[in-house]
């Protein structure tokens, strides 16, 4: 036992606690996954199968689509899809917040709801259809991106 790893304990607890009260089994694919979307929120299935190979030897690009599908059901996970991209997943859930995507690098980054709550705008006619949730993409260049073109 190492300081790293004793470190690392009430984290463990914490997500198996989650993964279990979300209803699913805990394993060490859906620790991993978690763990890995943690550290590196917005990442595609490609992303999360690299940061988790390591510790999960004999793991595949496929058995991590599987895990994140199954963490997306259960709402531990969302999903968001810009259009034109790969799907990306993020810890960050149930707060109805939007996403600005770089067209430049490609960086996703969290934009709070601008109200707190879902939905966060209503259509001016929404022809009597029932809207509880919006979901907005901001485009354009992230700070870094600009710079560049600048420079
Ligand atoms: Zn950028
Ligand atoms: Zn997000």
């Amino acid at each position: 036992m190492t300081g790293h790893t004793l470190a690392r304990l009430p984290e463990q607890a914490e997500l198996d606690g989650a993964i279990r009260a979300a209803g699913l089994k805990v394993t060490s694919p859906r620790v991993a996954v978690m763990r890995a979307l943690a550290d590196l929120p917005h990442s595609g299935a490609e992303s999360v199968f690299a940061a988790v190979r390591h510790d999960l030897p004999g793991t595949s690009l496929q058995a991590v689509y599987g895990v994140l599908a199954a963490l997306t059901e259960a709402g531990l996970v969302r999903r968001i899809e810009p259009a034109g991209f790969p799907a990306r997943f993020e810890r960050r859930v149930g707060d109805n917040h939007h996403h600005a995507v770089c067209s430049g690098c490609h960086s996703v980054q969290d934009i709070d709801c601008a109200i707190g709550e879902a939905p966060c705008l209503l259509p001016s006619d929404d022809s009597g259809f029932a809207v509880h949730s919006a979901e907005v993409t901001f485009w354009g260049l992230c700070a870094a991106c600009q710079a560049e073109a600048a420079a």
